[in-house]
């Protein structure tokens, strides 16, 4: 199951580079797509922090909402194609992302579909520079988008700053909350041996219902 998610996740994540490339019927279908898959690779998380079935519900409604019309309003009006989404600092991000709203306990899980998403993001990125290189007649042409796929910053200040921030900054919850994940792993491991070998020991009292 991990494996058959982690193949959707990477074959979408090869596409999601593109979202840059203006309002159209490709790009209102990838984010309808992902406001509903994204509720739902979060259910588990949600069931952590503890919240009732009615929450998760409100909670899964509005981050559809928020994704379906907040995110394509933001790319219609501020992305630009082959600006900072076909970048590695955005690859990172999307795996960053990832990580975070897929929350297995087991922490190996994370990573593997984390891994995923990076790995198809880095696909497109390296796809879109081998199109840019054309075979002439006298040896290989470069198109102009050469070199603006796999790149680490763009030319203008804003959008680096704000790519490099939000890398930043989710690298750091990230990174906290993979602390957190292999601590509760190594705990819950304790507590099932704890639990085994208390079944071996016979109970001095019968419970009754
Ligand atoms: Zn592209």
């Amino acid at each position: 199951m991990t494996c058959a998610l982690a193949g959707g996740m990477c074959a979408v994540a090869g596409m999601m580079p593109d979202l840059d490339s203006g309002p159209g019927i490709p790009m209102r279908e990838s984010v309808a797509f992902a406001a509903a898959v994204v509720p739902m690779v979060m259910i588990h998380r949600f069931n952590q922090i503890g919240l009732p079935l009615e929450a998760m519900i409100l909670i899964g409604a509005a981050i559809y909402l928020a994704i379906r019309f907040g995110v394509s309003w933001i790319l219609k009006h501020y992305a630009i194609h082959r600006g900072m989404f076909h970048s590695f600092p955005a690859m990172a991000i999307a795996g960053q992302i990832t990580f975070l709203a897929f929350g297995a306990d087991d922490p190996l899980r994370r990573y593997f579909i984390s891994s995923a998403v990076v790995l198809g993001f880095l696909t497109h990125l390296v796809l879109d520079e081998i199109w840019s290189v054309q075979m002439g007649m006298f040896g290989p042409k470069f198109k102009k988008s050469f070199g603006t796929a796999m790149k680490f910053h763009g030319p203008k200040l804003w959008p680096n700053l704000l790519t490099y921030g939000l890398f930043i900054l989710l690298g750091a919850i990230a990174a906290g909350d993979a602390a957190w994940n292999e601590r509760m792993a190594v705990v819950r491991q304790q507590m099932e041996q704890a639990s085994r070998s208390m079944q071996t020991t016979p109970a001095p009292w019968a419970y009754r219902r």
